[in-house]
């Protein structure tokens, strides 16, 4: 079982300075690994908020470089790796944002990338198992374990990725920020349990790099996942509504489809949503649930 923890919902330029809905990305929870991925501004703020500890985060990923993904990264190694005491976590991310972009900015700055027990380049090509442990050296104990595949994009940031995660036997796809490639995510999100989309848009409007509704119908269509959570939606989908957004693609694609909820946690152990002042007792998770 894996609980994601939606840290924000939102995505655009207009959303992320008025914070209509958060930007702080998501946090799955597995028996044993706490990975936080893509975490946007307010990141800390808001897991403070879900009364998450940020020191029990584990993992770090971040798919690309645009600063409503990464700008809280800094604060996130400095909370996993024991307010910077201990050298412990892993931290993945695209080349842009670890080695540097055509400029050569660097979105997490050297010292913080020096922090964490292991700092690597993940794209968008590459297939892995991770162990995370507690320290450094190879007898260190071993926290928990996932693998990731990464997917291909089509964004303005060449080294992004989308991915395939398998964590405690549950596989969760995750777009990242892209426009719909035909065959290429068909394929990749085939079968997911849960596929976490960036739907920024209700319907195409010139402006590319990112999903809209129509282009995420043929993709569930095509891949079929298990469930569908709609994230990083814009301000136009927000304001028109995103639970009616979720049902008209459900209807549409045949795939349950819901629009994430900032703040909530969505358990992939079929119990639904639930608030983060219920998670503290585990026992009662299933009698809590909102829908
Ligand atoms: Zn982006």
């Amino acid at each position: 079982m894996v609980d994601i923890l939606f840290l924000g919902t939102g995505g655009g330029r207009v959303n992320l300075i008025r914070q209509l809905r958060g930007t702080g990305g998501f946090v799955l929870q597995g028996k044993s690994l706490n990975i936080h991925i893509d975490p946007g501004p307010g990141a800390l703020l808001r897991l403070h908020s879900a009364g998450f500890d940020p020191l029990s985060l584990d993992a770090l990923i971040v798919t690309h470089m645009h600063v409503d993904h990464v700008s809280d990264a800094g604060v996130l190694i400095e909370a996993m790796t024991g307010f910077t005491f201990k050298k412990r976590g892993l931290l993945l991310a695209s080349a842009s944002v670890l080695v540097g972009d055509r400029h050569g900015d660097k979105s997490i700055s050297t010292y913080h990338q020096s922090l964490p027990a292991k700092t690597e380049v993940f794209g968008p090509q590459d297939s892995k198992k991770f162990e995370v442990k507690e320290g450094m050296d190879a007898n260190a104990h071993a926290i928990g374990s996932f693998s990731l595949s990464g997917v291909p994009v089509k964004h303005d940031e060449d080294s992004a990725f989308g991915f395939v995660m398998e964590l405690d036997g549950v596989k969760i796809g995750y777009t990242s920020d892209t426009e719909y490639i035909a065959g290429v995510h068909d394929s990749a999100y085939s079968g997911v349990d849960v596929l976490i989309a960036n739907n920024l848009k209700s319907a195409a409007d010139g402006i590319p790099d990112h999903l809209h509704s129509g282009e995420l119908i043929r993709l569930l269509q095509a891949a079929k996942p298990k469930l569908c959570i709609l994230s990083h939606m814009g301000m136009g989908l927000i304001q028109a509504g995103p639970e009616a957004e979720a049902a008209r693609i459900e209807s549409a694609s045949g795939v349950p489809t819901v629009a994430g909820k900032d703040g909530q946690y969505y358990c992939t152990d079929r119990c639904g949503w639930f608030r983060p002042e219920k998670k503290k007792g585990k026992e009662e998770k299933g009698q809590k649930k909102l829908e």
